[in-house]
């Protein structure tokens, strides 16, 4: 935790008390500002009181005699319909922010960096990895924001400390001051159009991670939709823009159609690095994570053999086409977080030869955009409450079991998969479903995988899975 100086004595109400509004208002107090706390839940108002955070009903307070509203990224701005408190603001005049603004305000001055990722899909991969890569590569690195913990929980900032941030649309539309040194933009596709309105207005509010960036900054952006083509046509010199693509190969920019990295100036490749063989990296849409993880470290300075070694150091996050655990040729991987087919498609098109446990709630449309990988399945093994729907759709193309339970799926999976003769057996997760019949969440539903995986007589699990 690190005091925010940029409110001192001035009168900053925040709303909405999860763990970034308490460490922000923490922050904003250490820093001296005087703080109106509150939230629409009581329980929170617990929680935010036994942090020690003063709390004042904001109903009753007079917008007019405040600073600024620092707003929850989960609270409405514009849509549905915004916020009680963003009605209350915008009539006061009074600015509203979230705490990732007064962060990019409070390491302005400090000579610490920033890499700021967006993007519909892949944030959190790609956090993870340019923070490990910078890591491996001995810099001071800190990582944060939408994944881990909240900015102010960051250590303070110093001269090349290097803050790499996962930011959500939610909290990119409270931060009018966005400047990192490096942003990347993975992707776009039609999500949470519920809060933001229409897909040009969410890819508007991505891309304004771009608009203040001036020379020394370097903007990578996937060009394999649209919206992000579009955004990448605005961003120019001299900022330093690199095009990422992992479906065509580019004149300018970084190019994986095929799993090889290679970093192209005018046609001719710079720089190249073999993504293939790393395994927590695996398939397309990993590929496109890695592209923006080499561009941000060779912004940094950071060899091509360093990347290379870190990437393949890479544990991959958890429940994320996760490898947990080999039984002599089996491996055992864990994707729990793919709640719906697209997701689970990301998987299937990954291995071969998969022994798939499959089954929760199902979304629309259930599986049947998996067909073309069905012939990658030996069989699989249902469980919840989509198990019949699921069974119906596989019949007469791939062998399954009714399990129930994932505990019984695990043990039918592992009888089955050990006794395969066929190269690299895959015990494979990736429900394809919400999981909330059988588990609280995906994680839950992930770490039961792994719980009842290492039971598994002379299992060896992966270092590190059990986290
Ligand atoms: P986010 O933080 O944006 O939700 P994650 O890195 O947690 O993304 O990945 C979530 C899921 O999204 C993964 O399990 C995978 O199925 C898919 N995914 C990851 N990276 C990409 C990408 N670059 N493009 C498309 N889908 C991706």
């Amino acid at each position: 935790m690190f005091p925010a100086h940029t409110y001192n004595k001035k009168r900053v109400a925040v709303f909405g008390l999860a763990r970034s509004g308490i460490s922000c208002a923490t922050a904003l107090r250490l820093g001296g500002a005087e703080i109106f706390a509150w939230d629409d839940s009581t329980p929170a108002i617990d929680k935010a009181k036994s942090n020690g955070v003063n709390i004042t009903d904001l109903h009753n307070l007079d917008f007019t005699s405040l600073d600024a509203l620092v707003l929850s990224p989960g609270v409405p701005l514009t849509h549905p319909q915004p916020h009680w408190t963003v009605v209350k603001a915008k009539q006061a005049g009074v600015e509203i922010i979230g705490d990732t603004e007064i962060f990019t305000r409070e390491i302005a001055q400090s000579g610490a960096k920033l890499v700021a990722i967006t993007g519909t899909n892949g944030k959190s991969t790609t956090t993870a990895l340019v923070g490990h890569v910078l890591k491996s590569a001995g810099l001071d690195v800190d990582v944060g924001g939408n994944i881990g913990l909240p900015v102010f929980n960051l250590r303070q900032p110093l001269p090349g400390r290097i803050y790499v941030l996962e930011l959500s649309s939610f909290q990119l539309d409270l931060m009018p001051n966005a400047k990192p040194d490096v942003g990347i933009l993975t992707n776009i596709t039609p999500d949470h159009l519920d809060r933001h309105g229409t897909l040009e207005h969410y890819a508007e509010v991505k891309g304004s991670l771009f608009s203040r960036m001036t020379h020394g900054c370097s903007a990578l952006i996937g060009v394999d939709d649209e919206q992000s083509r579009m955004i990448a046509s605005q961003v120019n010199p001299p900022v330093c823009v690199q095009r990422v693509s992992v479906q065509h190969t580019l004149d300018d920019g970084i190019t994986a159609p095929d799993g090889i990295l290679e970093m192209m100036q005018r046609g001719k490749a710079t720089q190249s690095l073999d993504l293939r063989n790393f395994g927590s990296l695996r398939g397309k849409h990993n590929w496109q994570n890695a592209c923006m993880a080499f561009g941000a470290a060779f912004h940094f300075g950071v060899s091509v053999n360093q990347i290379a070694k870190a990437m393949q150091s890479f544990a991959g996050l958890a429940h994320r086409m996760q490898k947990i655990a080999q039984l002599g040729a089996v491996s055992f991987v864990n994707d729990s977080k793919a709640t719906n087919a697209d997701a689970a498609e990301k998987a299937l098109s990954s291995y071969e030869n998969i022994h798939w446990i499959a089954g929760g709630i199902a979304k629309a449309g259930g599986i049947a955009l998996l067909q073309p990988y069905f012939p990658r399945v030996r069989r699989a093994y249902l469980i919840g409450a989509a198990a019949s729907e699921f069974a119906e759709e596989l019949r007469g193309k791939v062998e399954f079991a009714i399990c129930g339970s994932l505990e019984q799926a695990v043990a039918e999976a592992t009888k089955d998969a050990s006794s395969n003769s066929a190269p690299g057996p895959i015990v494979l997760l990736s429900p394809a479903c919400a999981s909330f019949d059988q588990y609280k969440n995906f994680e839950t539903r992930g770490e039961a995988f792994v719980d009842l995986v290492g039971r598994i007589p002379k299992i060896v699990m992966q270092k590190g899975s059990l986290q």
